[in-house]
This record gives structure tokens, sequence and C-alpha cells, in this order.
């Protein structure tokens, strides 16, 4: 370690790809497109697997699970959907190895050949809707909540750790409903719950609203999204909310008896987040220094480096012990890295890079005047504090660091984002300088393709705050029907 990352205006893709090798997030696999998460990544992933959880819970989910693989037959039953997965689907075709003729390795054994090849999931959907097929008779089984903690896999050309490999970690939602309008507000409901965690957890503000038609997810009838702007002012989309209508009970026939003795098709949502929101974390507020956590998702919210000799090592480890007593009982989650291969100087640089929130350094000065040294990483500001109440001050500090990242990222987003008309000067611009440009589209298909062809920009978000009345599309000038989000992407 300990050489720095590459600075991000110099190269924004290196310094992302740095950063995820440097702080140990992730690393890559033996099989291309493929990351390994290492620890100090599955931590972070896991705090926030962690409050998502809790926050579905909270709004009536219950988590299960469903196989890996999906019969080849099932994903042809929704016509959108095969269309909208199939070039990316992994396919299984035998269940068995054997020795080739040469002895020197193996392959597929001709005799274990599948009678239906398996699809390895891309998207859970069809699968259970097939069983939904089964759970649902009447509207007393209605609705049903469930959410699944998987992995998937979308075959990927072109990979980058976290934010696009073959194989991810997400979680899908799955709902079944008696009504259109039920549908509805449980896809809101969810967009909501997502657009808080990424707020609340994530520091990062986003924009909501719907996607356009070109742009929803196969086999639904409207896909709601959140949409953050990264440090280099790129979308990425973060999670996706859908309305899938009847379209998948359509597919698998799933009926039910409603209050009125009828049989009518179940109503259905999904909605899913993944790994690549830890690409996310890490591109809306790292710095040339390396990452910087906010304190809710950090593996470890404050690091504690105890600076001593071997004549100073009692008085500062039994000054260090009071401190983290006091952090215990204010409920602080710390780290005390106590190896003695390092120097302390080397430890500040880590603990930066890898984006430690508060970093506490603790030497025999600190001993005999009662105080500590805390830093910031997200100002850089140092403060040297008295002990009395570490604890608390401690938590406070974190809930300030956190609040303070929300807002920084507001106002670059913010400070980058403009009101747009003319079209050669959205070229441009978003050519020169990036950023999200609100403008007039008069609701083509044709517009949105023609932009993203000369320009790479698409229409990240239909935001609810939209306001078209008075403007024209940015490319053919007729009357605008919405006011939409032009960016670049991940
Ligand atoms: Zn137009």
């Amino acid at each position: 370690m300990s050489k720095g990352v590459t600075k991000q205006s110099e190269d924004f893709p290196k310094w992302y790809t740095d950063v995820v090798t440097k702080a140990e997030l992730a690393d890559y696999s033996p099989v291309k497109g493929s990351m390994v998460i290492r620890p100090y990544g599955f931590a972070l992933w896991e705090n926030m697997k962690a409050a998502l959880d809790n926050m579905f819970k909270e709004t009536g989910h219950v988590n299960a699970y469903f196989p890996l693989f999906i019969p080849k037959s099932f994903l042809s039953k929704e016509a959108e959907h095969v269309d909208g997965f199939a070039k990316e689907c992994a396919v299984v075709t035998h269940h068995r190895l054997r020795a080739t003729a040469d002895g020197k390795g193996v392959e597929a054994d001709p005799d274990a050949k599948l009678e239906e090849e398996l699809i390895v999931r891309p998207t859970s959907e069809t699968i259970i809707w097939s069983m939904y097929k089964k759970w649902i008779n009447s509207y007393r089984d209605l609705p049903i909540l469930i959410n699944q903690w998987a992995n998937v896999v979308r075959w990927e050309m072109r990979t980058r750790l976290f934010l696009r490999t073959t194989e991810f970690l997400w979680q899908e939602g799955h709902t079944a409903h008696a009504t259109a309008e039920e549908a509805e507000e449980e896809t809101l409901k969810m967009l909501e719950v997502y657009r808080k965690f990424a707020e609340e957890f994530m520091a990062i503000p986003v924009l909501t609203g719907p996607k356009t038609e070109s742009e929803k997810f196969a086999g639904a009838e409207t896909t709601y999204c959140i949409e953050a702007m990264m440090g280099d002012k790129k979308a990425l989309q973060s999670g996706t909310s859908h309305n899938l209508g009847q379209n998948f009970a359509k597919a698998f026939d799933v009926t039910f008896q409603n209050e009125n003795n009828e049989q009518d098709l179940v109503w259905a949502t999904s909605w899913g987040v993944s790994t690549r929101l830890v690409g996310a974390v890490i591109m809306a507020h790292g710095d040339d220094k390396g990452l910087i956590l906010p304190p809710k998702i950090a593996p470890y919210p404050v690091v504690i480096i105890p600076i001593f000799r071997d004549d100073t090592k009692d008085a500062v480890m039994k000054h260090t012990e009071k401190i983290t007593e006091s952090l215990k009982s204010a409920g602080v989650i710390f780290h005390l890295d106590l190896r003695e291969k390092m120097s302390p100087g080397w430890k500040f640089n880590e603990w930066e890079m890898k984006g430690a929130p508060l970093r506490m350094e603790i030497g025999p000065r600190d001993a005999e005047n009662d105080a500590v040294v805390l830093a910031r990483r997200d100002t850089g500001e140092k403060i040297t504090q008295n002990i009395g109440k570490i604890g608390e001050f401690t938590a406070n500090l974190l809930n300030e660091i956190q609040n303070a990242m929300l807002e920084k990222a507001k106002i670059f987003r913010d400070d980058n984002t403009f009101d747009i008309a003319d079209y050669d000067e959205f070229k441009q611009r978003n050519e020169s300088d990036g950023g999200f440009y609100r403008a007039g589209w008069c609701g083509s298909e044709e517009c949105e393709s023609k932009v993203q062809e000369e320009t790479k920009a698409t229409i990240r978000v239909i935001p609810f705050d939209e306001n078209p009345s008075g403007k024209t599309c940015l490319l053919c000038g007729k009357k605008a029907k919405h006011e939409v989000v032009f960016s670049k992407a991940y």
C-alpha cells in the first residue's frame, strides 16, 4: 500500500479502480468480469444491507429464498422480459464432468446433458411468479410482500468493479397485490425507501421519478428510479422500483378470486438495489486521498491510533482504555489499531485512504492532559478535546459529519445541474463540463435516441418535480410533454 491513488482530476476511472483495490474493497477474480469482495468492502455492504433490511421489514416485508437455476422455458413466457435479458444469460447445459480422453483434463459429460437447460438467474420474476401461481388462490392470500437477498448473473463484456460485474449481490423485492392501486402504491413506497436510504445512510442526494419507455425494466409497465450524481458529474442509477402491472400474472397464469367472487389477474411489483451502491458511495464522496465513508455505513466510524514508546506505553494505553469505555457506553463503533509493525504516520495514511470518518490520535501528551485529538476525514479538521463525555461528543460529531457529507453532495449536484433549452449549447457543455441538464422533451423516442447518439447523454429520469410548461423539446423544438434530466451515465 502506502503509494497514493491517482488524482481524480487526472483520470477519474483510474482513481476509482485505485481506490477500490488499494482500500481493499474488492479484487479481480480468476474469472473475467467477476469480482472478489474483500472483508473491508463486504463490511461496508453488510452495513448497507442491514439498514435496508430494517427498512424493508418496517414496511411489512419478509425475506425468502428462491433457487439460483431457472428453467429456460420460464424466461420465454414474458416476451419483453426475455428480450431484455436473453443476451446476457448464462446457461447450464450439463450436470456432470468426465475426464478427457488424454486424461489431462475434464470436459462436460455428453451423457449428462440436461433435458431442459437451466438459466442462472439474471433476476427472479419468472421463478417467483411460478411459485406465486401455487400460493395465490383468493384475495385472502394477498398481498404477498417478499424480498430476497441473493446473487444474480448478467454476462457483461465490459466490466468494472462494483459498477458492472457479471455476478453481483443484490436484493429483489417481489410483491403481489389484488388491485392496480395497491401495486402502484407499493412501487412508490419502495422508491421512497430507497430515496431515504440513499440520503440518510449513504449521504447521497437522489432525483426520483419514472424512467422513459425505452429505459424501463423489461416487462414493467413503469420503472421508477433514484438517480445520483457522482464526483465526475456523471449519473448513476442507484435503485429501481417497477410496477409490473399484470404482465407476469398473465405470463404465469396467476389468477385469484376477488371479493366479488370473480377471477382476476394478480398485480405485481419488483424493486432492487445492488452492490453497485458501493460504487456510488465511493464515487459520490471520495477525494484525491481516497475513500470518504459516511459514518452510518462505515465499517469503522472511528479508528483509534495510540502513539507511544516503551516508556509511555502504559500511560497511553490506560488513557486509551478510558476513551474506549466511554465510546462503548455511547454506542460508538470503533477500531483500535494496535499493529506494532506500522508507524503512526503510515496508519494515518492508510485510514485516510480507507475513508474512516474519524481518526483519534492518542499520544503521551494527550494522556497527561486528559485529551484526545480527533481528525475528520471529510474536512481534514483536527479537534483537540477533553475526554470527559468523549463518547457522547464523538457520537454527536459523527452525526455532524454524516449531515455535512449529504449537504456537500447536495451542493455539488445543484451546482452542476443546469436548465438548458438550446441544443448546440447543451452539446458543447455536456461534452466539456458534464453535469445534469434539465430540459424539455416532446416525448418521442426518436428525439431521445438521437440525443443519445449525438451526445452519449440519456434521459436519466422524468423528475417528480418536473415543470414542462412553456418548455420546448431540446432536440425538435416542439412543445415539451415533460421536463427531463439528461446526463451521461454509468
Ligand atoms: Zn422532440
